[in-house]
């Protein structure tokens, strides 16, 4: 199966001349590793999601490149055009040459109060535009240690399980075009992880709950994320369930997101 590992860069860099300087330093290690070595290959997919404003710039930066570029997120209320302000629709980002967009990150669900239903309005928009989905599901600190994790995830998921009662003729898209990241909320960006073995259960869990959703979900690519770096990235790549990594603030640097590449890459040698 293939490996994918998709850098969020959240509300990062600063500046488009950082932005810049980001993208040349990764394009140049993909080429020289790809030139030099077989260690960055067709195995490891990478994707990076800038901020929208950067958006446009980095998808045309790409294009000719090995790397995807995905948005952070899209409108809930219209896939096209309407009077929404601060919100960019599906359409809009799929003009700009980005064919993924993040949805359900714990950062939005916090911060915005994103529920199951505003969940479902964006993937329905974003499938049907076009645009792939990378679904963000995980527990909170509280949750985790009242061991509500299935549960969680369980109740996070039947977004899709929705999805898929208002179209059911989008089982085969969805396929093709959703991958779930399990990104438990208290291991963003704190450093803290759960045990591989842990996330194992928890990847086997999900990939089981969403072919049960439809035969067609039965490959589902599930990522792990949260305080992925450059030391733990083995480790969770050599476990089978574990199909690549979704990567904040190790994402920003390119030594670090092709590290962890590497190691997705070399555990599907
Ligand atoms: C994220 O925000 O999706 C994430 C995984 O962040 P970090 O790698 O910094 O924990």
């Amino acid at each position: 199966m293939q490996a994918w590992v998709i850098g969020n860069w959240k509300q990062n860099p600063a500046t488009s001349q950082d932005v810049n300087i980001l993208l040349d330093d990764l394009l140049a290690n993909v080429a020289k590793k790809d030139q030099t070595t077989s260690e960055v290959s067709n195995r490891c997919q990478l994707m990076v999601a800038p901020s929208f404003i950067h958006l446009a710039a980095v998808s045309a930066c790409l294009k000719d490149s090995s790397i995807l570029c995905a948005a952070q997120d899209i409108s809930a209320h219209s896939p096209s055009t309407g009077a929404y302000t601060g919100d960019c629709s599906a359409q809009q980002v799929s003009d700009t040459g980005a064919k993924w967009t993040i949805l359900g990150h714990s950062e939005r669900r916090q911060y915005h109060q994103e529920s199951q239903d505003c969940l479902l309005q964006k993937m329905t928009h974003a499938i049907n535009q076009g645009i792939g989905v990378v679904f963000c599901i995980g527990e909170t600190q509280t949750q985790y240690d009242v061991k509500e994790t299935l549960q969680v995830v369980d109740e996070q998921l039947s977004v899709i399980k929705a999805l898929l009662a208002q179209q059911p003729d989008s089982a085969n898209l969805l396929a093709e075009r959703l991958i779930v990241a399990y990104e438990p909320v208290w291991a963003i960006g704190t450093g803290k992880v759960p045990t591989v073995e842990e996330v194992s259960k928890t990847h086997q869990h999900i990939k089981q709950t969403v072919a049960g959703f439809a035969d067609s979900l039965g490959s589902m690519t599930v990522l792990y994320g949260g305080s992925v770096n450059a030391d733990n990235a083995d480790s969770f790549a050599a476990d089978a369930m574990i199909d690549g990594a979704l990567v904040g603030g190790a994402s920003l640097k390119a030594d670090s997101f092709l590290a962890i590449a590497n190691a997705f890459d070399r555990a599907s040698l």
